[in-house]
């Protein structure tokens, strides 16, 4: 274990569900529409991804089997062919890289000391994209020491038991995440439990550090990171967000960590300063747009990946309305189908 550069501090006290849920006023309108206002016209795929559906009023629950999928990104038997989900790799700043897919992020951190990647996507489509990506980018892929995998969604930790066969590299999640990994993803593609995360936890790999916060919501233990990058020498701050998408049961009680959650990571993005946010699925913060902007960008011409802080923030007040919108849409319902 001499090698792991994981350094612990004390979690911050978070309030209760009950007393989140207390706070939740207004109406399902009254959070859409602040929703809709923070999210402005740059993050409109978040809005509709997760808002969307409570414009309308809820439909009651479809009968087991037919509802909406946990898994996150779960997939029909064998691997989809290539052409429907490769991504050329890129470099998007002096020390961070895509190494992708056309809907699912992995990033590569280089640091003085080897690689961190940040998140794993599928186990079919590490090779391709993690993989030869670093290679046509001229790096090393055996230089990846850490994979940092936000949480145990498959299209997230997919790659991370390659990546262990193959370079003996070290996976970090949260513990909660781990759990979910053992329960819920297959043999054949689940990485060995190793390194656990805690709230607050530094990974620290050469001259580069990434700082973890635990943001239960989307898994119980989905980490959300603050590190640095640089951009033709200026440092610039990373905010990610590491869970979006509602895909828990459709109950009010699921919605309230999440709601906690966004709240006090807004706290946290906006007391580092982040100027640029970054998700782990395309569309959220407009990767491949933004990719294809820094394929012509000018010198002097701004980086398209850094929007400053405010605008972070705009991103985790949408994702906090709309799961407030969430939490009163479901409590609605529940209470219409208990009369
Ligand atoms: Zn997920």
């Amino acid at each position: 274990m001499k090698n792991v550069a994981i350094a612990t501090c004390a979690a911050v006290a978070l309030a209760s569900a009950g007393v989140v849920a207390q706070q939740v006023t207004g109406t399902v309108e009254s959070h859409l529409a602040a929703a809709k206002k923070a999210a402005g016209s740059d993050f409109t795929a978040l809005y509709d991804r997760i808002c969307m559906e409570y414009e309308k009023p809820l439909a009651p629950p479809a009968p087991a089997g037919q509802g909406r999928g946990g898994g996150g990104g779960g997939r029909q038997a064998g691997p989809p062919p290539a052409a429907q989900w490769h991504a050329e790799p890129a470099k998007v700043f002096d020390n961070l890289y895509f190494v992708g897919m056309t809907e699912y992020s992995a990033w590569a951190l280089t640091t003085s000391q080897g690689i961190i990647v940040i998140d794993t996507i599928y186990d079919y489509s590490v090779e391709d994209e993690v993989v030869n990506g670093l290679k046509k980018l001229g790096l090393n892929p055996a230089d990846i020491k850490y994979a940092l995998v936000s949480h145990a969604h498959t299209d997230h930790i997919g790659g991370a038991k390659y990546l262990q066969d193959h370079f003996g590299t070290r996976v970090v999640m949260s513990k909660e995440d781990w759990d979910v990994s053992d329960r819920t993803i297959p043999e054949r593609i689940r990485p060995k439990r190793d390194i656990e995360a805690k709230d607050g936890d530094t990974l620290t790999l050469g001259d580069t550090t990434i700082t973890m916060y635990l943001t239960p919501g989307h898994t119980p233990g989905t980490i959300s990171s603050i590190y640095q990058v640089k951009d033709r020498g200026a440092t610039h701050t990373v905010a990610t967000w590491g869970g979006t998408a509602f895909n828990f049961a459709p109950k009010p009680e699921n919605f309230l960590p999440y709601i906690r959650s966004a709240e006090r990571y807004r706290g946290v993005v906006q007391k580092s300063g982040a100027d640029v946010v970054l998700s782990n699925h395309t569309a959220y913060d407009s990767t491949n747009a933004k990719i294809a902007a820094l394929r012509t960008r000018k010198p002097g011409e701004r980086h398209p990946y850094v929007i400053g802080n405010a605008n972070i923030l705009r991103y985790l007040t949408t994702a906090e309305e709309c799961a407030k919108a969430g939490y009163l849409a479901t409590t609605k319902l529940a209470g219409t189908s208990s009369r």
